[in-house]
């Protein structure tokens, strides 16, 4: 029996792990934190997403944490809404014509608990070396040498299997970085008529306002070069510009990223595989980095535990392949696309915006590219 090691434990590899488990390979996880991530990422959740985590068995539980928008909003900063988005035009294409809404970190904890007895996790164990040997892969951990047949560098952006094979990261960085701040407060009453996901078109301050079970978020840019203290003390006067409560916000958590733009050159480089953000990372607009991370898990697991059923090695290569072209021809161009367009003082984009909203086949056609589901038919 194979055996297939999996370095990190974030959405990616743990739907890879369940991937694989369920075609009844042998799967070991090693992550280096003693146990899941708790931090505030990744939010929205697409149609097809949902898809493949129904497949997974998974999604009727992200259903119960999460909550359902079926709509966005394009809005002028301080004034109306210019076009609101309805995914049901989705319905004949998806039996998900919504985006959920819901923190990355409700869902690791459930596909950990879906794993079955074949899929292992070590938690406490850092990858920091990894070595063709034989027909596998020795995999150095911080609790010592894993033997495996393939390994799967899920573990996030600053990947220590990417480092290790020395593989490349090439891209750039976006000159600001990006605030997130989670507020107590309910939005809805404060700017009437909001969706529960909202880009707001500013040329000098843009923002992304986004609803979450828990909290309502607010999306800021940043200047790249101030001290984040100072950026934080200043937080309380940007959000009442947002929208004066007459006091200031109740704030939860705030914290300030950088953001980059990168991709490594093969997603398969021998008995290895790269995938998620340890392959390709992109800006937060749109919601891409996430979604594409698990359609990589889902598409190139399965291909995995095709070739370790006895299909030619080209059927990985091909997968490996087709999702590199997918990360800089879909989910990179289209949040590089959405931050240039918040940025805008474009009336023609405003205009071409309230026209799409009046058109369902436009909109329609538009939807299926923003949520990924024309990514998925793409082949290379
Ligand atoms: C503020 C913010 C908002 C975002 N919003 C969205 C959104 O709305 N929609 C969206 O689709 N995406 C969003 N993203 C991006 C999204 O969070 C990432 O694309 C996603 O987390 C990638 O998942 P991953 O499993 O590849 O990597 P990660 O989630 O980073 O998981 C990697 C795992 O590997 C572990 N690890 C790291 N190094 C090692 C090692 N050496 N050995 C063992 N384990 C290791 C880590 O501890 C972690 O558990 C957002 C990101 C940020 C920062």
């Amino acid at each position: 029996m194979s055996t297939v090691a999996i370095a990190g434990a974030g959405p990616v590899g743990l739907t890879a792990a369940l991937v694989l488990a369920r075609r009844g390979v042998d799967v070991v996880v090693l992550e280096q934190e003693p146990g899941l991530a708790a931090e505030s990422r990744a939010s929205t959740f697409h149609p097809p997403t949902l898809e493949m985590l129904r497949d997974l068995g998974v999604v009727d539980a992200l259903l119960r944490k999460g909550l359902v928008a079926e709509t966005f909003q394009y809005r002028e900063r301080g004034g109306d809404a210019i076009a609101t988005l309805n995914l049901e035009v989705l319905a004949d294409d998806t039996a998900f014509p919504y985006r959920v809404q819901c923190e990355q970190s409700k869902l690791t904890p459930i596909l950990l608990d879906a794993l079955p007895d074949t899929a292992e996790v070590r938690f406490s164990h850092a990858v920091s070396d990894v070595s063709p040997r034989g027909p596998g892969v020795a995999v150095t951990t911080s609790r010592g040498i894993v033997h495996c047949d393939w390994l799967i560098g899920a573990d996030g952006a600053h990947s220590a299997v990417r480092r290790s094979l020395g593989a490349d990261f090439t891209g750039t960085t976006y000159p600001e970085r990006f605030l997130v701040a989670s507020v107590a407060e309910d939005l809805t009453a404060a700017l009437p008529g909001i969706a529960p996901i909202n880009y707001v078109f500013d040329p000098h301050e843009w923002l992304v306002l986004l609803r979450t079970p828990d909290h309502w978020r607010v999306l800021l840019p940043t200047p790249g070069d101030t001290p984040d203290d100072h950026e934080l003390r200043r937080l309380p006067d940007r959000l009442t510009a947002v929208a004066d409560l007459g006091r200031p916000w109740r704030l939860a958590h705030a914290s300030l990223y950088r953001v980059h733009e990168r991709v490594t050159s093969h997603f398969r480089d021998g008995r290895v595989l790269l995938m998620g953000d340890a392959a390709h990372v992109n800006n937060p607009l749109g919601g891409l980095g996430m979604n594409s991370g698990i359609h990589d898990a889902v598409r190139m697991a399965t291909a995995l535990a095709e070739v370790l059923a006895g299909a030619p090695v080209g059927v990985l290569d091909q997968a490996a392949r087709t999702r590199r072209t997918v990360a800089v021809d879909h989910v990179q161009a289209a949040s590089r696309a959405n931050w240039a367009r918040l940025h805008g003082h474009d009336d023609e984009y405003r205009r071409q915006l309230r026209e799409l909203a009046a058109d369902p086949v436009a909109t329609r056609a538009y939807l299926r590219r923003a949520c990924l589901m024309d990514s998925l038919e793409t082949t290379a």
